[in-house]
């Protein structure tokens, strides 16, 4: 055996490689040996992948090329290979790969194959990289051999003594092939002959039981052959148990992963749901957030707008103000000179009043047509009429200067006129009694003045047209109330030219109060505008009665008096006023004497006359400030009594015409007025003055009207200031909550704004664990499933093998038990030869030949006498040997392998048919030793279940070997039926 030396001893790791009886793995490389015997029974010895390798000395060694490959390729290395043995270079080369070894043209004939591998490619490992099985003629010999991991990288391996027959093609296959990478070999040698047999676990020194020499060790084969056998079984029991426990570690390592799967399932779903819920937490307040921020931007947008409406009405406000201010100071100063201006006023108006309320203006009419035709001599002259100063030509040269307060030439048109008159006529607005009246002759324009005609209105008409202006326009502080009634005198008797009717009695003038004459029964219409004035203007001229005589046919005799009360309310102070505006067209003051009357026409001119000398009278007593004013010496005067003196206003209209025949008449009318002037013609500068003053007076009420009106508009100004600031100040205050409002706001929209960042922050977070939990749930199904495979395999695997087992260790004991059986037959037959024999032979030759022959026995027996009978085994094999039914050795059962080699078989057979008596020998001592005990119970013996008698020998605890002396107490010891097991 030599370097046969097996290193699997009791590793069992490396028994479970090995799959062939009588082969061993060796943790080293190849060692020569010394004997020829060795040399010779090497038939090939390739160097896979490599060269051809020679060593010469006493142990001469040849390694061929690489040859009798199919497939694969070379792998090299220049690392020393340790324990490498004689031949260290050649592990240092192998094939690798997807291939297979056929070596041809060897005889047939028993051989063993060595194997050499080192693992060259894997240095720095890790186990299990490369694992390989490898098939000698289609069976598997090596299972799984992984090098690295039993001697690591660049270390020599060998598998020894695989033993293999050639047939008669004389080809020897192996077949490597891969579990995991692809296999490698370095050397593949084959050897003559079956390796020598290899005791397996004996535990004892395999020297003393088996010879190299001579292969005759009959009587311990078979034990040794039994106790291989169960170990074998043993062996295969504890891996069956291995890989039931390996089992169910893998189940119960699948039921931890599964559980531990269903555990992340549920995590996960959890986790989803969380997720699910954060997404749409994260979707409504996204939604919330632009519903906020939409909010925000119209609000920002609306405030942007509102502040600009209210920096531009505070601008404008501003600068209302501004203007009103400069108004007010300005107002304030023109306020301040009137105020200072009054004092030297009302000096002027006591100036004014010491003088008498009575105005004189002189118009003198344009020549008529007749007039203009012949050629007339004008007798006025109008140089200084500006001044006031009339000139007339009295008796051709003589020249006398009248002087009046106005004098109208006859270019002067009506609004020249009225121009001058307005503030006079006006002023009964203000509460002044006011009499105009126009005196002349007639036909010097007296009806022109008043009346005027459609299209050039006269002083009546304009009058009342400007009272209803300036009622207009100060209606705001004073309301007016105007009415009119249009009266005429004539021959002494008042009319009323509004009546529709004439009236059931005279109308008389009565007194109502202290200075208010009253006409009771006049009509007083009241207007409200100037067309209604028109109207009554109109009616009252058409009812005027007219006369004819020979001066003018349409001359008036009666005088026309348009009288208008106006009552006025202050609204502010509640002051009442009601005053009268006389406007009268007096009848003409030709003188009787040039007028040829007589009657009715007579009594007419006289009471003209006596009307006009009363007036004249009148005004002249007021001119005199005369204690009794003759106001009723007429009915003219009676009715003017209320607006003549005191403090009414009278305008007188002198009429005259420029014509040198009417000359007389008007120095007779010019006289009257300057009479009712009261005021002589004096130094121009006094009349001057008199003009400054009369112009100041006129302006003084005007002034004062004025101030009273801006008075009020500062107070409205002021007043609307304060409002204005006001609303100001509220605006301000509401842009101030608006400005802390969208403070608020943007606090909100900030704080909203983290809320998000945070919870995107968590999303992702929860995202990654998602991430990390799926992953681990794939890898823990992965896991699951690779378990589930592997468990299913070694299922497979195992069911398969423990069947095939089973059924292999059924058909032998079947097979056992039946041999057994026609053996103890044969046997017994054979014992009951012997027994006659023996009975035949005691009759005769019992005395002499006893002592020598039992001496023998007893040393026989002594020596293994129970051994062999109770190996039913041994005879098996025997018997099955010679009579040439052994199983063929592909279907070799694995407890064969284990024990018999074909070489020993074969030596079996040959000491068997040598040595017959050796059976004999060993056999008849026993049956002559226990001829009771097999006999006694024959037919029990027969009907024993031989698989549940092989089951019990190979649980017993005891080895047979261990003397007949056991037996015995082995008996007395256990029951019956024990007994008789161990006796078959
Ligand atoms: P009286 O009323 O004094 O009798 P009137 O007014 O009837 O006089 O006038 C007589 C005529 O003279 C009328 O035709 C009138 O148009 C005309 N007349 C009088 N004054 C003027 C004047 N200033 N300009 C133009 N025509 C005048
Ligand atoms: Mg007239």
């Amino acid at each position: 055996m030599g370097d046969g030396g097996s290193d699997t001893g009791e590793d069992p790791m490396l028994d479970s490689l090995i799959c062939v009886a009588g082969s061993s793995i060796k943790r080293s490389g190849f060692i020569a040996s010394h004997s020829s015997d060795e040399r010779e029974r090497r038939v090939i010895f390739v160097n896979a992948g490599g060269e051809e390798l020679r060593r010469q000395g006493h142990s001469e060694i040849e390694v061929e090329t690489d040859r009798f490959f199919q497939g694969g390729d070379v792998l090299r290395t220049d690392e020393e290979v340790a324990d490498g043995g004689d031949l260290p270079s050649i592990y240092q080369s192998a094939r690798c790969g997807n291939f297979c070894y056929e070596f041809r043209d060897l005889p047939p004939g028993d051989y063993s194959v060595d194997l050499h591998f080192a693992e060259i490619v894997y240095t720095n490992g890790p186990r299990g990289m490369r694992v390989f099985n490898v098939f000698i003629q289609d069976e598997k010999a090596v299972s799984e051999l992984d090098v690295y991991s039993i001697v690591g990288a660049n270390r020599a391996l060998q598998v020894m003594n695989i033993p293999v027959s050639a047939g008669k093609d004389g080809v020897v296959s192996v077949n490597f092939q891969g579990v995991v990478g692809s296999p490698t070999v370095s050397g593949i040698c084959i050897k003559q002959g079956a390796p020598e047999l290899q005791l397996v676990s004996s535990g004892r020194d395999g020297k003393s039981l088996l010879c190299d020499n001579c292969f005759a060790p009959v009587k311990l084969t078979a034990a040794e052959n039994k106790a291989a056998r169960m170990s074998f079984t043993a062996k295969y029991e504890r891996e069956i148990r291995e890989l039931k426990a390996q089992c169910q570690m893998k189940q119960d390592e699948c039921y931890e992963a599964w559980m531990s799967l269903t555990a992340a399932n549920q995590e996960l779903e959890k986790v989803r749901a969380e997720l699910d819920v954060k997404f749409f937490q994260n979707f409504t307040l996204g939604q919330a957030m632009e519903k906020e921020t939409e909010k925000m931007a119209k609000i920002s947008s609306k405030y942007e707008h509102d502040r600009r409406l209210w920096v531009a009405a505070i601008d404008e406000l501003e600068r209302k103000m501004k203007a009103i201010k400069s108004e007010h100071s300005q107002l304030s100063f023109e306020a301040h000179q009137c105020a200072n201006s009054i004092p030297g006023l009302n000096q002027m108006v006591t100036a004014v009043q010491s003088l008498g309320n009575i105005r004189v203006f002189c118009r003198c009419r344009p020549l008529n047509m007749e007039e203009a035709s012949s050629r007339p001599q004008t007798v006025v002259e109008f140089t200084d009429a500006k001044d006031g100063d009339l000139g007339v030509l009295m008796n051709g040269s003589n020249k006398k200067i009248y002087k009046f307060d106005r004098v109208y030439t006859p270019k002067d048109d009506q609004c020249d006129v009225f121009e001058d008159a307005s503030p006079v006529a006006t002023s009964v607005l203000d509460g002044y009694n006011v009499c105009i009246f126009a005196y002349g002759q007639t036909g010097t324009g007296k009806t022109f003045t008043m009346e005027g005609t459609e299209q050039n209105r006269g002083v009546n008409y304009r009058t009342l047209e400007l009272l209803f202006k300036i009622a207009e326009d100060r209606k705001k502080t004073i309301s007016y109330d105007i009415s009119v009634s249009v009266l005429e005198v004539y021959n002494e008797q008042v009319r009323d030219l509004l009546a529709s009717s004439p009236p059931a009695k005279r109308l008389e003038i009565k007194q109502v109060s202290e200075g208010v004459n009253h006409v009771p029964g006049v009509v007083d219409m009241k207007v409200e505008n100037v067309d209604e004035v028109w109207n009554i203007l109109q009616t009252g001229s058409n009812a005027r009665a007219v006369g004819s005589n020979n001066v003018n046919g349409h001359s008036s005799r009666s005088h026309c008096m348009i009288c208008t009360v106006v009552r006025a309310k202050n609204l502010v102070t509640g002051e009442c006023t009601r005053s009268k505006l006389w406007l009268v067209d007096l009848a003409g003051s030709e003188r009787l004497a040039k007028t040829d009357v007589q009657g009715e026409r007579l009594k007419e001119a006289q009471s003209i006359n006596k009307s006009l000398s009363a007036l004249g009278d009148v005004i002249s007593a007021l001119a005199t400030k005369s204690s009794h004013i003759p106001y009723r010496n007429s009915k003219l005067t009676h009715l003017l009594q209320d607006s003549l003196g005191g403090d009414s206003k009278t305008l007188m209209f002198v009429q005259i015409s420029p014509s040198e025949h009417d000359l007389g008449e008007t120095v007779s009318s010019l006289n009257f007025a300057t009479r009712v002037r009261g005021v002589e013609l004096g130094p121009a500068k006094k009349q001057s003055d008199t003009t400054e003053i009369q112009k100041l007076k006129l302006m003084l009420p005007f002034c004062l009207c004025q101030l009273k009106c801006k008075d009020d508009t500062i107070r409205k100004l002021e007043e609307n200031v304060q409002v204005l600031e006001g609303k100001t100040k509220s605006k301000e205050q509401f842009s101030k909550s608006q400005q802390d409002k969208i403070i608020d706001l943007e606090n909100q929209v900030e704080l909203k704004a983290e809320l998000c960042g945070h919870l995107e922050k968590r999303l992702s977070h929860v995202y990654e664990k998602m991430q990390r939990k799926e992953e681990a749930c794939y890898s823990f199904q992965q896991k699951v499933k690779e378990l589930e495979d592997r468990l299913q395999e070694q299922e497979q695997a195992s069911s398969i093998n423990s069947k095939a087992k089973t059924r292999e260790l059924e058909d032998a004991v079947k097979e056992k038990s039946q041999q057994f059986q026609r053996h103890t037959e044969m046997l017994q037959k054979q014992i009951k030869m012997l027994e006659e024999e023996l009975e035949a032979k005691q009759g005769r030759e019992y005395m002499y030949i006893s002592e020598p022959t039992d001496t023998f026995q007893a040393r026989k027996v002594e020596a293994k006498p129970l051994k062999i009978e109770a190996d039913p085994f041994s005879l098996r094999s025997l018997n099955s040997t010679s009579s040439g039914t052994l199983l063929n050795r592909g279907e070799q059962s694995i407890l064969l392998k284990g024990t018999d080699s074909l070489r020993a078989l074969r030596h079996k057979r040959d000491l068997q048919s040598k040595g017959p008596e050796n059976n004999l020998f060993l056999v008849t001592p026993t049956a002559h030793k226990k001829p009771v005990s097999a006999e006694s119970e024959p037919s029990k013996a027969r009907h024993l279940d031989p698989s549940r008698a092989f089951a019990r020998i190979s649980r017993g605890g005891k080895p047979v070997g261990s003397g007949s002396s056991a037996f015995p107490n082995r008996v007395k010891e256990s029951d019956s039926s024990r007994v008789k097991i161990w006796l078959r």
